[in-house]
């Protein structure tokens, strides 16, 4: 099993829309689009891959935007993010409205991901792990054979996701890190919704926010 990965920044938050596909059939999927839809399906041309589903790890415009005009130039149906952000995903539009920004088309048509749930494409396989705090319903995407997880904004390299944002909340967010991602281990590298990759062991040494030290673990 090959998995490979291209990160494409779009939108004027520079989100990290990610390619993911098995190099041995060329199926793969596009986890959040958040706009210039162009540019994504420029990058999944230059890669020859089939996208076999758009996935969503949470419901924020910058995420989301683009899904719906990626879903339908490649055929392949959306998924995600959990039920619990569909406050968030019927209101794309007018979320980034409220920023001066192109939010993007609502979404409709897509399926609610649980907990536990898996998206198979080619030879690998993403496991959905529900992780609440910075939206209700967000959601990651595991690889375990790779040890590679799409978090969106739940962590970032020496940071974690906002929690002032409608239905955010610190204790969840921070629960749904140090319970759900760090017993996948310290060698996972993870794929970020903004900026740099990084790996949990870093972070555990050195993230002021979820660290040992700064939870005192
Ligand atoms: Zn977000
Ligand atoms: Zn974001």
């Amino acid at each position: 099993m090959t998995l490979k990965a291209a990160v494409i920044p779009v939108t004027p938050l520079a989100q990290n829309c990610t390619l993911l596909w098995c190099a041995e059939t060329l199926e793969g999927v596009v986890i959040d689009p958040g706009n210039e839809v162009d540019t994504i399906l420029d990058a999944v041309r230059q890669t020859g891959v089939t996208v076999v589903a758009v996935l969503l790890t949470h419901g924020h415009f910058d995420h989301v935007g683009g899904a719906m005009d990626v879903a339908e130039a490649t055929g392949a149906p959306i998924k995600g993010p959990h039920a619990d952000d569909e406050f968030l995903t019927t209101r794309v539009h007018e979320s980034g409205a409220k920023y001066g920004l192109d939010g993007g088309r609502d979404i409709t048509g897509n399926a609610w991901l649980n907990d536990g749930d898996t998206v198979p494409f080619g030879n690998e396989t993403l496991t959905v792990i529900h992780t609440p705090g910075h939206t209700p319903g967000h959601v990651v995407f595991y690889n375990a054979a790779a040890k590679v997880a799409q978090v969106g904004d739940v962590l970032f390299k020496g940071s974690i996701g906002r929690t002032d944002f409608p239905r955010g909340d610190l204790d969840t967010l921070t629960h749904s890190i140090t319970r759900r991602l760090w017993p996948l281990g310290g060698d996972v590298t993870f794929i970020p919704g903004h900026g740099p990759t990084g790996t949990f062991a870093e972070e555990r040494a050195t993230n002021p926010f979820v660290g040992d030290a700064a939870l005192g673990a």
